[in-house]
Order: C-alpha cells, then structure tokens, then sequence
C-alpha cells in the first residue's frame, strides 16, 4: 500500500479563522464558539476534547460544513466554505469529506459492499478498485463484504463506516464521537484503523471525543472550554489528557449536561 504522508507533508487540510457561532437571540442567545482559529495539516490526527457544552460538536459541524458559521471563515482545502450555494456545499461534502459517526449510520438494507461504495456511487463517481480492495483488506473486511450491518458486530459496523469514509479518499475525515457506541476492544480496533488511514494512507482525521484513551491515539488534542481553544497537547498519553479534563472540568462548572443542548 503506498501511503501519501510525502505529498501532504507540509499542507493545509482544514482551517477555521476567528469562526464565531451563536445560536438563538436574545435571552436565549448561546455564543457557542467564541472566535475559534486552529488549522488541521494534512496528514495529521487530532482529537478535540472538552467539557460537555464547549463548543466541540459544533466546531466540527462547522468544519463539515453541516452548519454555518456566525462569522469568520471555514477552509477545505483551498475552498472556502462562505458563500457556497446548497449544491455547491453539497458536492464538496460528498467529494472531500469522510464522515464517521457514533451510530454508524449505515443503510440496513444494503451489504457491507454496497455501503462502502454507495457515497461514490451517488456521486456517479467510479470505484477505484485498488484502492478499494487495499482499505478492505486493511479493515479486514474482506469476508464480511456480502453481510448486511444487521449481521455484523457494532465494531465491523464501524469498520464499513470507516471503509465508507475512506474509500472516496477525502481532504479530511471527521469522526464524531466514533468509538462511542463501542465496548473497549471495538474501539481500540477503530481507533487503530484511523491511526493507520494517516499512517499508512496519508489521511488526514479529526474526531470529537470525550475519552481520553481514544484521544491518546491522535498526534495532537485540542481542548476547548467554552467555546474557546484553551490548550493544545501534541501525542500526550491517555493519563496526561485525563489530567487536563479534569482540571478543565473543574474550571467550567458551569457547563453541565443539564445546558447543553
Ligand atoms: P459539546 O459538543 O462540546 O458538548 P456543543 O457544540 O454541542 O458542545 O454545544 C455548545 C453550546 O452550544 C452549548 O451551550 C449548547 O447548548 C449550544 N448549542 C448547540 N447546538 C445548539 C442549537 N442547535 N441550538 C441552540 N443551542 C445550541
């Protein structure tokens, strides 16, 4: 398998500049993310962490381009994300994002196959065969491809949503909580597969996670409190992310899961 680390070496894949988002009006108004800016090399895994209410769901939404910025800018690539029509924004999801959610969200009716391929397949784009077999055979998932997600395990569930995000090779993957419906074993295998997809593939990953176990596996883990990057930490260990959580845990009391959302 050739990996693309050289050719990335060096690149921007996502950027947000002084990204404000503010939810409601009035008594209700919410400043979710307060003058955000935080860039995402190519090639790199990180990981972003913080209290429940921080802000990290909807920084990544934002980065996704699944919701709209208050202000600022959002950057994929060398595209901008401001002033993209629906179309526009629809076809520069499907073609350079990966996504890769908690609840796996595969299409029950379909095989593991047809899931894999159905974003490529909706775009009327062609399967790149080697490519395909090479992630297949990577996810080890190989004599599971005729199954139907009713008969695999949670953790195969979310191999063929990580084959899906992947087989398109996009500028970036964002995993959202990915590891969260899965027992320990499951998700030490997920996290190892999108270790190896900036390793090995080149690829560029960025997941929202509260686990400080799942975040030790990124080269970099961004906290933020309330709506704000506080602190950054470069291949820490679970124990030192869990140190940083705690504190930060304490420093916002405020933000419980009673308030958010
Ligand atoms: P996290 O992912 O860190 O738990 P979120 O990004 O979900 O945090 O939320 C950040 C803040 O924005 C919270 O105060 C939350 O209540 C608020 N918020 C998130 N989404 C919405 C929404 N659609 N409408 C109103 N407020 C929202």
């Amino acid at each position: 398998m050739t990996g693309t680390a050289e050719a990335t070496a060096g690149t921007v894949a996502a950027r947000a500049d002084d990204v404000v988002k503010t939810y409601g009006s009035g008594d209700t108004l919410v400043d979710a993310l307060r003058g955000v800016s935080i860039e995402f090399g190519a090639g790199e895994f990180t990981a972003i962490m913080g209290p429940s209410g921080s802000g990290k769901s909807t920084l990544m939404h934002c980065l996704a381009g699944l919701d709209t910025v208050t202000s600022g800018q959002v950057t994929i690539g060398d595209i901008g994300l401001a002033g993209l029509s629906d179309n526009e924004m629809t076809r520069l999801r499907r073609d350079r994002i990966g996504f890769v959610f908690q609840a796996f969200n595969l299409v029950p009716t379909l095989t593991a196959r047809e899931n894999i391929t159905l974003p490529l397949d909706i775009a009327g784009r062609s399967v790149d065969q080697e490519w395909y077999d090479a992630v297949v055979d990577r996810l080890g998932l190989r004599d599971r491809l005729d199954h139907r997600p009713s008969e695999l395990s949670g953790g195969q569930q979310q191999r063929v949503a990580c084959a899906r995000a992947l087989v398109g090779r996009p500028d970036i993957v964002f995993g959202d909580e990915p590891t969260g419906n899965l027992d320990s074993r499951s998700s030490g295998e997920v996290l190892s597969i999108l270790r190896a997809a900036v390793d090995e593939f080149g690829q560029t990953v960025v997941i929202v996670t509260h686990d400080p176990r799942a975040a030790s596996y990124a080269d970099r883990v961004v906290f933020l409190a309330d709506g704000q990057i506080v602190k950054e930490l470069r291949r820490p260990s679970a124990d030192d992310v869990f140190e940083v959580m705690k504190n930060l845990d304490v420093a916002a009391p405020s933000t419980t899961d009673d308030e958010a959302r």
